[in-house]
């Protein structure tokens, strides 16, 4: 065995750097810092385990123009720059870092990390987020933010009175149209095969709207951009998956909607999720399956994963969590005892 215990339900190494904390938040986009804005307000001294992508989804979109406080657009960097420094500056720990492993079966929680460190937690937030689903074609990543989208609710004001396509055939693909279809002069709709997996009433919806069309039995192969040093879309290249014929659909703007991954892998076995692995919480609250363990943002929303959503539940699991650690500490025979033995280092 290497320096660190592999598997959180081994035996703690004791040569293991471990600390302890009230409160571990796992996730650094809107959530995770919301939480931890209003946990460190509320002298909890959380700790933030960032991830491999500090800031979420944010960091990879451009201007943001529906995130209430700011007249004009912002950059998602920047906001994500903004909310970083807030937690940091009303006391929360932030440790870049990446949880492999957690133990959520037996109390103090147990995080993993990449680097060989060890959290004890006496109530963990999850904020890790979800990630748009890509297709991986040629283009798609070179366009991103420059006229290809993955979220018709963050950019489609951009696409007023212009040409858009929408990509896929399922809820998000028919609701980021039919959204699209009050902003943009046309909304194309292109699917793979030859019948929508959307719900029927939705389905209706987008076949009574006059300005869109629907491609059938279109294989998205590349996205094309306009020939300049900084490329923006221009056109998607197609071809039909029955006749193999290729053709070229001008657009200026392409919003891929084939679905969603939340990052609950390392929670798999461990609390309860839906079918698509999403984090189940209690209606109304962000209470999982497990007592002291919360959820908060897009991990547990598969519904509106916007960044104002997820700071709201953000604030909510803080809340939560702030009010189960107090209630358990009230009902304890003897205050906690975190932080008391030697070999611990109290993160605060
Ligand atoms: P989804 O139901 O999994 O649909 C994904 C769509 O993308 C499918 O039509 C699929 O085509 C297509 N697709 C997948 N990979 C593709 C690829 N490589 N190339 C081209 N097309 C591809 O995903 P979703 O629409 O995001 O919905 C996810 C879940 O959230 C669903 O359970 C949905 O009902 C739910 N949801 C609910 C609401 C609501 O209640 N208002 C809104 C949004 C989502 P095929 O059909 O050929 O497989």
């Amino acid at each position: 065995m290497g320096r660190y215990a592999r598997n959180a339900h081994d035996a703690p190494d004791s040569t293991v750097p471990t600390h302890t904390t009230r409160l571990l938040i796992i996730g650094a986009g809107p959530a995770g810092y919301t939480a931890a804005i209003y946990a460190a307000r509320a002298g909890l001294a959380p700790v933030l385990v960032a991830g491999m992508q500090p800031g979420g989804q944010l960091t990879i979109t451009t201007d943001v123009e529906n995130y209430p406080g700011f007249a004009e657009a912002v950059q998602g960097p920047w906001l994500m720059e903004q909310m970083r420094a807030q937690a940091e500056h009303v006391g929360t720990k932030l440790v870049y870092d990446l949880v492999t492993h957690v133990n959520l079966s037996s109390h103090p929680f147990v995080a993993e990390c990449d680097s060989g460190d060890r959290y004890e937690a006496e109530a963990v937030v999850i904020a890790t987020g979800a990630q748009a689903r890509w297709l991986g074609i040629p283009g798609e990543k070179e366009l991103s933010g420059f006229g290809v989208s993955a979220c018709a609710t963050c950019d489609g004001f951009f696409f007023r009175g212009k040409d858009v396509a929408v990509i896929g055939g399922g809820n998000s693909a028919v609701e980021e149209a039919l959204y699209l279809s009050n902003l943009a002069r046309h909304v194309t709709l292109v699917h793979r095969r030859d019948s929508l997996r959307a719900e029927k009433i939705l389905q209706q919806r987008l076949f009574a709207k006059e300005n869109v069309t629907i491609l059938w039995n279109q294989a998205t192969e590349a996205m094309l951009g306009t020939d300049a040093s900084r490329p923006i879309a221009r056109a998607l290249l197609l071809r039909d998956a029955r006749s193999g014929e290729k053709r070229e659909l001008p657009v200026d703007g392409v919003f891929v909607a084939i679905g969603h991954e939340p990052a609950t892998a390392l929670f798999r076995g461990q609390l309860a999720m839906d079918e698509g692995g999403y984090l189940l919480v209690e209606p109304g609250s962000t209470r999982t399956s497990i007592p002291g363990v919360f959820a908060a943002g897009d991990v547990a929303d598969r519904i509106y994963r916007q960044a104002v959503t997820a700071a709201g539940t953000g604030c909510m699991a803080a809340l939560d969590a702030e009010k189960w650690l107090a209630h358990r500490a009230a009902s304890a025979p003897s205050p906690a005892s975190y932080g008391t033995e030697t070999s611990k280092e109290r993160v605060a």
